[in-house]
Parts: C-alpha cells; sequence; structure tokens
C-alpha cells in the first residue's frame, strides 16, 4: 500500500521543542460552490507539472470537506478547476488512523459489479438519491508530489472516488438518476439556484446582479 497521506504540513504535527503542544500550520476553509454555478458543469483539466501550491490547496480541501462534514470534495466546487480530488478514507473506514486522500489527475482504470445506494453532496444540499455505481474499482492517480500512485476501492470509498471524479467531468450524482425523479426534484433545485440554501459552511451561490453600480 503506498503512502497516501498528505504531507506533513498538512497534518497535525507535533512541535519538536519539546514542548507539549500539537500545532498545525495554517490550512484554510474555502466557500462551497452550490448547484448551479457555472463551475460546477466545467471540466477540469489535468495538472501537467509539478506546481508548487498543490500540498496546500489539497490541505485546504481537506480542511473544506471536514468542515462541511463531508467525505469527499473535488476542486470544481471550491471553484477551481485542476483535476484534484480530495477523499476522508478515515472517516469512511471509521478509523482515525487513516489519514484523507488527496488525488490527482485520478483516473478508473477498471470497474466491477453495481450497488445503488442514496447519495448526497455538498454542492447540493438537503437532496438525496439512489444512485447505481460500480461496486469495485481500481484508480490511477498522482499523489501530492506528482508520483504515480494505483489503489483498488471498493464499497463507500469506491462510490465516493467515483462520486468525486464525475465532478471533475462536470457531472452531478443527479445526472445517474431517471427523468421522472429529477423533474420530482425541481422545485427544490431551482431554490438551490437561486441562493435559497441553508448550510452552516461557507458557499458560493446566485447572488443577484448588482444595480446602478456601473458608471458606464
Ligand atoms: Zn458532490
Amino acid at each position: 500500500m503506498p503512502d497516501l497521506s498528505l504531507p506533513s504540513e498538512a497534518k497535525q504535527s507535533r512541535g519538536n521543542d519539546g514542548e507539549d503542544e500539537t500545532q498545525k500550520l495554517p490550512v484554510s476553509v474555502l466557500p462551497i460552490y452550490i448547484y448551479g454555478q457555472a463551475v460546477l458543469r466545467k471540466k477540469a483539466r489535468p495538472v501537467r507539472k509539478a506546481a508548487a501550491g498543490i500540498a496546500a490547496f489539497a490541505g485546504d480541501m481537506v480542511e473544506t470537506m471536514r468542515k462541511a462534514n463531508g467525505i469527499g470534495l473535488a476542486a470544481n466546487q471550491v471553484g477551481d478547476l485542476r483535476r484534484i480530488i480530495v477523499v476522508d478514507a478515515g472517516a469512511i473506514a471509521e478509523s482515525e488512523e487513516i489519514p484523507p486522500i488527496a488525488m490527482v489527475n485520478p483516473e478508473v482504470i477498471t470497474r466491477d459489479g453495481s450497488w445503488p445506494m442514496e447519495e448526497g453532496c455538498l454542492s447540493i444540499p438537503g437532496i438525496r438519491e439512489e444512485v447505481v455505481r460500480a461496486e469495485k474499482i481500481r484508480v490511477r492517480f498522482l499523489d501530492t508530489s506528482l508520483q504515480a500512485q494505483e489503489i483498488d476501492a471498493e464499497g463507500m470509498l469506491g462510490r465516493v472516488i467515483l462520486h468525486e471524479i464525475d465532478h471533475l467531468d462536470g457531472v452531478l450524482f443527479l445526472d445517474h438518476i431517471g427523468t421522472v425523479k429529477r423533474k420530482l426534484l425541481r422545485g427544490r433545485l431551482n431554490k438551490l439556484e437561486r441562493g435559497e440554501v441553508d448550510v452552516d459552511y461557507p458557499i458560493v451561490g446566485y447572488s443577484p446582479p448588482a444595480t446602478g453600480t456601473d458608471p458606464r
């Protein structure tokens, strides 16, 4: 099993000055883009070269995901179009020892089986629907040091990875449900699009265009 953990600066670390104190380098909670925002329908672009800041950005994504009580997050959801996702593998496995996984340019190379399960999405708060996805997948990706990795993921871990990779392609879980069900959700989706969102994490949603501020 490769070391998939985030670099130490994104994790909690104990100071080496002998003091019994834990410290954390600063990470930011980013606002999450809500249904109706164009970036959620865009295809993210592969990360092609070592770019400074990928590990720090992944650390911010993890912080954002946890603040919102999510178990996965894609860069599109924080308004960034690089192919990067984070998954809270520890929360999924109910083990505090398993660190979150950050995947750069993730690609599903094999899929097996299929199973239905209800899903939600931090960008589509308040709506949950059953989605059929593969039971077991093999995924190839780069870690935040851009080293190639491959893992097998099944059950919930695989499901979350598939959900997040969908985001990178501008696909939402709603796209996997039947047209009748989608019709029934129309009213609630319209509300989200209009900015009627009730969540306790920072968001970017619809805001009415400013009037009378442009002098030209
Ligand atoms: Zn989502």
